[in-house]
Parts: C-alpha cells; structure tokens; sequence
C-alpha cells in the first residue's frame, strides 16, 4: 500500500490522536442508553492493541449520530467509553468536550498504554466545516495522527482531514490503522488487478447510486450481473414494460449507455429474466419515518420478461438466481454491491439469500476472494449468517461505494505516502 500504516510507526511515548468510527447504534431500555451493536467499537480493536503493545498514548475522537453542533445528550459517546474498556480489557478515559483545557490536562496525564476517549466532535458544528482553527484545537494533543475510521474518509471533516494537514505540517506522521489498511487492500489493491474470471454484483434500489461503480468495473470485470430496483431501469431502456415497479426513466440513457460499453468490451452482462412481482396497496398507516406504508400482496414469480401494469417487481426470480449461482461459483474474484431484492422482507429475500449462498460456495470451494461492499449488502449477509465466510466485508457504506467509484477519499489522501 502507498500509505503509511501503523505497522511502519513507533509511536513509544507519543500521543497518538486516533480517529475511530465509534457511530453505533443506540437504544434506550429502562432509562439507560445501551448499545445495540459494538461491532464497530470490535473493528478497532487489533489496531487499539498493537498502538497500545507499541507504548502509544491514545487519544480516541468519533463522531455518533448528527448533533447538528448541540450538545445533545443522547448522542454522547459516554456509553462508548464504558463498553469499550470491558472489550479492551483495561480503563478507558473519557473527557465530555474534545478540544480545550480538560482534554489538554487529561491527555497530558496519559501514560504509555493508557487510552483516553473524547466527546462527539460533532458537538461542534466547525467539525463537518473542516474549520482550520478547530483542526488546529484538535491537533494540540496530537503527535501523531492514525485514521481508522474508513466510514468516515469520504468526509472533508477536521478529525478525518483538517487535523491531520495540521499534524503533517508539524512534520509528524499520518497513518492508517489495520481497519483502514484490510479496507484500501480489499477494495484497492485487490481490485486492480483481480484473478479472473471476475464477477461483479450490482443491485440496490437504483441505477444513479452506482452508475459510476458499473462503468469502472466494466473495465475490470468479466462478468456484470444486475439485480435490485436498478435492473427496472435497464429493462425499461430495453423497450420492456416494468409495472409499477421502481425505476429512473431519466437514468435509461446511461443503462444503454452501460449496455453498449459490456458489448464492446465483452464483457457478459446479465440481467434478470424472472422476477418476484407484487401487488402494492396503499395503506391509511404512516412508518416511523411519516411515509405512507405501501403493502405489497400477492407475490408471485413473473417468468415474461415484461412485468404486468399494476405489479411492482420485488427481487429477481428462481430462474434469474440460478444463471447469477453459475456465474458466481465459478469466479476466483466477486465483489458484490447492493442486494437483489427488498430482503429486509422475508417473502422478497430468497433472490439476494441465493446469492449470498453462490459466493459462499465460490469462497469456500473454488478459492475465490469475495469483497461485499455497501451496507445493506453486508445486513443482508449478516442476516443469512455468512458473514463470516465471505473473504472481506466492507465497514464503509458510502465510503466503500465512493472508493469503488475510484474517487481519491479525503481522509486517506491526507495520510503520509510511505
Ligand atoms: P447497499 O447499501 O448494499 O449499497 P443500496 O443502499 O443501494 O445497497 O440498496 C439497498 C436497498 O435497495 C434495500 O433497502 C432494498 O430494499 C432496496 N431494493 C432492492 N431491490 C429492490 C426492488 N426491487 N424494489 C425496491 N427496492 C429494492
Ligand atoms: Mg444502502
């Protein structure tokens, strides 16, 4: 890799300003605030212990959920500090601001080892503004800056990007931790030149969130297969009909555009020939988000290639999962994006499962890498329980999707080349 990771530092008796992506999910049972999910606060773990088996003196700042600048209370990392140090093993510190005198006494108390937490720097609105003068008030206990907060690189952020321009000014050292280093090897370097045949899986809701990643990878990949909301755009621009279903009748020019582009750089290019179709039906209920809630009855497999008028296609068909397992089994390289169907219900999640199930068989029989990218794509797996058996799940929704693309991400431009 180009950029320094912690493995080229000695960060002995420095202190060492960490960026972690500590943004967990929280809930409130019985008056206290608990976390859901610490399997980000997991993810950091190695390079937490290897800066800690090193002598660093580390000084932890996150941002959770958006205060918009506030205190607001319900999104104190607090709760995060307390879980930490039961997975690490030993105290944590905790400062309830990020900048200022307290955090500059506490962290000029630390010892080799000790490990300091700081409150949600997005309590300061100057944070998501990269504010030069906030940057350089982070920076005041930084002698080194590490960035394992990969979800978080795609940001122009003062504790992803503003700190660390300051910390390189001084002439100190900019690294990525292990998290950050396994994301750019996995997305980056294994990518580039990727043993072959490579499969791409593209799905998701739609064509304009990954039309970027599909032209790239059409100048990688051996094979593309769509599946997701996005495939209704390429069939409309095929002159097939798509019901109700969701799609971008702006975005056919550049799905012909896609098309043509697989035809003369030959590389195979599928798209679902059966789809699962329901019936929606609006309802009087609201959801959480005070959108109208649309039942979706009667699903059933359509094997025309064309989705009837007052049907919506819901996830890709039988017929449809078994050409995408051919594909798939015999690939050395997948990278899948964006599930095939809406699997957060069960009805609709068999598309997206049998796929999940192809690239598991791929990884664990035929030797392929498996890189899943993309949030709901890793949910989807988690939710199958094969997480653990693909070769590498991205942390960085946005971030993963913005890398793929081959956008150069902020937070990582500014680490120091090796
Ligand atoms: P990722 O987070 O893996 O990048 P996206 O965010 O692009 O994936 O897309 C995931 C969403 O796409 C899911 O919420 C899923 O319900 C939705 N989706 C997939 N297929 C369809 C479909 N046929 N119709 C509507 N939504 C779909
Ligand atoms: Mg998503």
């Amino acid at each position: 890799m180009a950029k320094l990771t912690i493995r080229d530092l000695n960060v002995r008796g420095k202190r060492v300003f960490l960026r972690v992506d500590y943004n967990v999910p929280l809930e409130e049972k019985d008056g206290h605030i608990v976390i859901t999910d610490d399997t980000r606060i997991k993810e950091t773990l190695p390079t937490l212990k290897a800066l800690i088996e090193q002598g660093g003196k580390l000084i932890l700042t996150a941002h959770l959920g958006r205060p918009k600048g506030q205190r607001e209370p319900s999104m104190s990392l607090r709760p995060v500090a307390a879980r930490l140090a039961e997975m690490l093993g030993r105290p944590v510190a905790f400062v309830d601001d990020c900048i200022g005198e307290k955090v500059e006494k506490t962290a000029g108390l630390l010892k080799e080892g000790d490990v300091l937490l700081l409150e949600n720097v997005r309590y300061y609105n100057e944070e998501e503004k990269n504010d030069p003068a906030f940057a350089e008030k982070l920076a005041k206990v930084a002698d080194v800056y590490v960035n394992d907060a990969f979800g978080a690189a795609h940001r122009a952020h003062a504790s992803t990007e503003g700190v660390a321009r300051v910390v390189a000014k001084r002439g100190g050292k900019c690294a990525a931790g292990l998290l950050m280093e396994r994301e750019l090897k996995f997305l980056g370097d294994e990518l580039e030149n990727p043993a072959r045949p490579f499969v791409v899986i593209l799905g998701g809701a739609k064509v304009s969130d990954k039309i970027k990643v599909i032209d790239r990878l059409l100048e990688k990949a051996d094979t593309i297969l769509i599946g997701g909301a996005m495939a209704y755009t390429f069939k409309l621009a095929q002159g097939l009909k798509v019901g109700k279903s969701l799609v971008e009748p702006d975005k056919t020019g550049v799905a012909l555009a896609a098309l043509e582009k697989a035809k003369q750089r030959g590389v195979q290019f599928l798209i679902p020939t059966d789809n699962i179709v329901a019936t929606p039906v609006a309802t009087d209920k609201l959801n959480k988000k005070g959108k109208p809630i649309i039942d979706l009855n009667n699903p059933r497999t359509n094997t025309d290639q064309n989705i009837p008028d007052n049907e919506e296609g819901v996830d890709i068909g039988p017929a449809t999962a078994e050409a995408f397992r051919n594909a798939i089994v015999g690939a050395k390289t997948i990278l899948w994006n964006g599930p095939m169907g809406i699997f957060e219900d069960k009805r609709f999640a068999a598309g997206t499962n049998a796929v999940a199930q192809a690239v598991v068989d791929a990884t664990q029989k035929n030797g392929a890498k498996s890189i899943i990218g993309g949030g709901d794509s890793v949910k989807a797996l988690n939710k199958a329980k094969l997480g653990d058996k693909v070769t590498f799940m991205s942390t960085g929704g946005g971030a993963s999707l913005e890398f793929l693309e081959g956008a150069e991400l902020p937070g990582v431009a500014v680490l120091s080349d090796k």
